[in-house]
Parts: structure tokens; sequence; C-alpha cells
């Protein structure tokens, strides 16, 4: 692999660390990077993939840009307020390292599509902000065996591991049928960028110690970082020899980690009053069509991939073209449900 001069240029500060060769940038070019998740987490992870050069990254998120974000989601513009973050990431982003090769998802990843997502990636990195999507997630690594590092910050605390299928234990070990606690989300106690950067930073370090072929410093360790104290603490965590994902014994725990269906849609609850909710399948929604129907007397938005419409003040349902929504505005499944259907007539 050749680089051009420019690309030397660019790498330079890599290069001239005593441990960080030109064949560690190369593999580096070589590495699918996936990050689930484009939001507090996701946003830091992702530039500094891109500023590094990782050759291909890939973005799962099913959400909107909204003003609420732009306190720690700094990939995000004010002009992007409205617009999926997956596609607004790989546009900025882009303007950063055109080397790299983005590939924005905007899709929310559950059980039932988690494998057909991060397949092709060699390393998966958390932006998330449910268990249960990192559940879905941490059963597509360990099928496919693809590493996934772990993080999650609230308030001024965070946490990483990094799960290697087949060597360390899964999040499965680690959380047990743990449930998101509805009373404990970003919205609810808030988050501070700073441990944000601090945790995004720490998944980045093991993602280019896994790409260059080094020992992640957090396979089998627990690190913990208090950013109010300014404390970090590591122990060590361990297989669990029954657990139904990653020890050969296949029930796999999926039961636990489902927020709620109806009709075979499944919705679930986000950070700030407002539910994802997800079709059984690809609906290929018109867009254009609901766009003109809806437009009689409400305010809409339809760009290729989406469709957005102010119901009520504070109250918008975002489709995607494939049937996945975002409701925000309200803070009940059912009237989430009630809105989504309304919108895509079903
Ligand atoms: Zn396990």
């Amino acid at each position: 692999m050749k680089f051009t001069k420019d690309q030397l240029e660019r790498y330079s500060r890599m290069l001239a660390l005593s441990d960080f060769s030109l064949k560690d940038q190369e593999a580096l070019q070589r590495t699918t990077v996936t990050v689930v998740g484009a939001g507090g987490l996701g946003c830091p992870t992702l530039r500094l993939l891109t500023a590094l050069g990782f050759g291909t990254v890939r973005i799962i998120d099913h959400d909107v840009v909204e003003l609420s974000n732009l306190q720690r989601q700094t990939l995000y513009r004010v002009e992007d307020i409205g617009k999926p973050k997956a596609k607004a990431a790989a546009d900025n982003l882009a303007r950063l390292n055109p080397d790299v090769k983005f590939e924005p998802i905007l899709d929310s990843i559950n059980e039932r599509n988690a494998v057909k997502l991060v397949e092709g990636s060699d390393i998966i990195l958390d932006g998330l902000d449910t268990i249960a999507a990192r559940h879905a997630v941490n059963r597509a690594s360990v099928k496919l065996r693809i590493p996934y590092v772990y993080a999650g910050a609230l308030e001024y605390y965070g946490n990483i591991t990094t799960f290697i299928p087949e060597r360390t234990g899964c999040l499965y070990c680690l959380l047990g049928t743990a449930r998101d606690d509805p009373q404990r989300t970003c919205s609810t106690v808030g988050v501070t960028p700073v441990i944000l950067n601090v945790i995004a930073s720490i998944e980045v370090q093991e993602a280019l110690l896994l790409a260059t072929g080094k020992e992640p410093h957090l396979a089998g360790k627990l690190m913990y970082v208090d950013m109010r104290t300014l404390s970090i603490d590591s122990f060590e965590i361990h297989r669990n020899d029954a657990c139904p994902v990653c020890s050969g014994n296949h029930q796999d725990g999926s039961e636990a980690t489902k927020v709620s269906t109806s009709d075979e849609i499944t919705v679930s609850a986000l950070c700030t009053n407002s539910f994802n909710i997800i079709p059984p399948k690809n609906l290929s929604l018109d867009l254009e069509s609901i766009g003109e129907r809806l437009r009689v007397s409400h305010k809409v938005k339809v760009s290729g991939l989406f469709l957005s419409v102010e119901l009520e003040e504070g109250i918008t349902v975002t489709v995607m073209k494939k049937g996945t929504a975002v409701v925000k505005g309200v803070t009940d499944p059912d009237e989430a449900l009630r809105l989504y259907k309304s919108v895509v007539e079903m």
C-alpha cells in the first residue's frame, strides 16, 4: 500500500511516535470500524477515527439531530437540526478526511438486524444509550467473532471494556438481564461532554491497538472513570461459564432485552421524551406522497431518505424510507405508535 505525499504529511504526527509505524498506518487503512450510535459518545469517537485514517467507518444511527444535542455532539451544526445523524455525521466527517470511506446506515440496531448491520466490520465501537441495543450488538459480536468495545457514560461517570469473542466474556456475562432504567437517561440526569470525550478517546485507543494487532488494555478489565473526582479505576471481569450468549448454551437471552412489541412493530424508549419505532420489515415508503398528504395540514420536510412532520407543536415524527421512525415529544409508547401509524397510514 502506497501513501501519497499528502497522506504522509497528514499522518506525520502519528508516524513520528516511537511505537507507531507506516505498517500500523496501513493496518488502520485496511480496517473497517463500525460505530453504533452517533450521539454523545459516537461523535467524538467518529471524529478521532476519521482523523486517524481508519479505512472504512460505518455509522449506524436512527435518530435525527436536535438542538439539545449540540452541547456535546459536536459533529453537528445548527443547520443539521432535523437531519438524520448518520447522514449528517458522514457528510461532515468527509470534509475532515477524504481518505476515509463512510457507510452511513440510517437504522436502529436491534435483535433482528444487528448481525446484518455489523457484518464485515473488524471492530465495533459503542456509542449507544440503551442496554437493549447493546445486548443486540453483543450477540452479533459473539456470533460474528468481532471485538466489541463497550462503553457508556452518564452525568460525570463512564465505563468501558473490550470484549473479544472466544477470549473474554461478553456483555451478558457482565450485565446479565439488567434492563435500562427509564429514570436515568441523559435527558433526566444529564451528561457532561467532558466524560464523553474521555471515554470516546479510550474507545479509540482500544480500536488503535486492535487494528494494529497489539494487545488492547481493557480485554477482561472494566475501567471506571469519574470526572467529578478525576479518578480512574479498573478491575478484572470474568466470563460467566453459564452465559447464554457466549458460552455455547444457546438460549440467547434476547427475551430479557425486548422493550415492547405491537403487531410485530417494536417500540423502544429513547433518551428524551421520544420513541424509536421499527416495523417488522422494510416498508419502502413513498415519502413524497406521504409528504403531499400531510402537507395539507402540517409542516413537512422531505429529503430523499427521510420525512419529518410536525404533527402538533413539539411533537414530530421522522420516518426513514424503510419505515423506521423516531417520534419525539410524547411520553407514552402507545401514543407514539398511534402517531406513527397515522403518518405511514397503517
Ligand atoms: Zn457472555
